[in-house]
């Protein structure tokens, strides 16, 4: 069967006709049969150049060798124990040695676990009850943070079903906005448990902090006794080894993480300083438990992923990144167009804008209905990114020069056609 009549059972089945909200773009989506390094192959016998790449966790690409080998082996001695195991010792220390602000991990099942439990353990530890967030920052489909958030969230504003007392005590502000973020804590920074932020915005396309910025928000936070969390669900073992608290040089008291870190397979963690990651149940009185939590398959697979992510994988890695900006720049230019390229290390997006994106709002003004021509325009000519302006594309390891370079010629080509009609 085809994609498309495929699409058609599956919307009886399930809501939308999928798993997760943002795949279900118009008229269907295509349905996959297979991946290997940086392709992904659908059910219909066509080929694409894999830029979502999961939506980020596939750094190495797709079934990589070394992890398939491993989850293989895994499988055969169990996948699920019901007591610890010595491979997450090896997994946490991993995260301890690179990771700034690790003195201790938990692990849990997704990102969307690790932000609420990273939440719940600032509100423990402070004894305080609200948290700020900043507008268009995604940190999962929970209640606490649905709240002006970005991903699927932008795009559907504000969830029913959430009851307006479970999100009163989240407060949000405009990214790299200094005086409003200053504002809020002269006002309210003694009730305060902790900042959540995306060093990196990933899900509203792709925001840097500006510069200073993330220097600002530790000063403030300490002044205030505020715990800052790092959500480093995409930035984590995607911008450098030690995230992005590393890149940037500026350390968080908490960090979590999720996608890069299961080598491809399920996995969250929460990571932070002794004197507060002690106070997650059994050893203190935040709770946070989980059936799968450091399951055996998914350790592995993250040993096996972040053995081969070393400081040289991420040089050249993040030099692809910036030869691929620098040509659709040139691209976007001869064309005579004026849109923006955002990204950083080996993420990119770009914004059907005229002016710079630099925060939620500048994003939301870009013509999404153009980014969907250009989606579809990609697919025909081999490239696969996700179906929205509010994501963020992604390079792995498997990429190669001329994958790139093919990437790049199809963007153009896109471009060209799109703006023709
Ligand atoms: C994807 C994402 C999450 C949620 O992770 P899931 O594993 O999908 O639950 C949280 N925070 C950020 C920054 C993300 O990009």
């Amino acid at each position: 069967m085809y994609s498309e009549e495929l699409f058609k059972i599956s919307k009886e089945n399930m809501p939308g006709g999928v798993s997760s909200p943002v795949r279900a773009y118009k008229p269907y989506p295509f349905f996959a049969k297979q991946a290997s390094g940086s392709k992904i192959t659908d059910i219909d016998g066509k080929t694409y150049i894999d830029h979502c790449l999961g939506y980020g966790p596939l750094i190495l690409g797709h079934a990589n060798p070394k992890i398939v080998e491993a989850i293989t082996d895994q499988a055969q001695k169990g996948t699920l124990y019901g007591v610890p195991t010595e491979n997450e010792i090896k997994l946490s220390q991993e995260i301890i040695n690179r990771v700034p602000c690790a003195d201790m991990v938990r692990f849990c099942n997704s990102g969307t676990e690790a932000t609420m439990s990273a939440i719940r353990l600032a509100r423990g530890y402070t004894g305080r009850d609200k948290i700020v967030k900043f507008e268009g920052t995604y940190h999962g489909a929970h209640d606490y943070v649905l709240v002006k958030s970005g991903s699927g969230a932008a795009t559907h504003p504000d969830s029913k079903g959430i009851p307006e007392s479970t999100t009163q005590n989240t407060l949000s502000v405009p990214f790299n906005d200094e005086e409003a973020l200053k504002e809020l804590i002269e006002e309210e920074g003694n009730n305060i448990a902790c900042i959540i932020m995306e060093v990196v915005m990933g899900n509203v396309g792709c925001i840097k902090p500006k510069k200073g910025y993330l220097d600002f928000i530790r000063k403030l936070t300490i002044d205030y006794g505020i715990i800052l969390i790092f959500d480093e669900v995409i930035t984590g073992f995607r911008l450098s080894s030690g995230g992005a608290q590393e890149y940037f040089g500026v350390t968080p008291d908490i960090c979590t993480f999720a996608k890069i870190l299961g080598g491809g397979l399920p996995i969250g963690a929460i990571a932070g300083k002794q004197k507060i990651m002690e106070l997650f149940a059994p050893n203190g009185p935040v709770y946070q438990a989980g059936t799968f939590s450091g399951n055996p398959l998914s350790i592995r697979a993250g040993i096996t992923a972040l053995e081969q992510l070393d400081k040289s994988f991420y040089d050249t890695l993040n030099k692809k990144g910036n030869l691929l900006r620098l040509r659709l720049k040139d691209n976007i230019e001869d064309l005579g167009l004026n849109l923006q390229v955002n990204g950083i290390g080996s993420m990119f997006q770009i914004y059907f804008n005229p002016e710079p994106v630099t925060n939620y709002t500048e994003a939301k003004k870009s013509d999404s209905d153009l980014f969907t021509d250009y989606f579809h325009e990609l697919l025909k000519n081999g490239v696969f990114i996700a179906p929205s302006q509010f994501e963020c594309c992604f390079l792995s390891g498997a990429h190669s020069d001329e994958d790139l370079e093919k990437t790049s010629y199809a963007i153009e080509k896109s471009l060209k056609t799109i703006y023709q009609k």
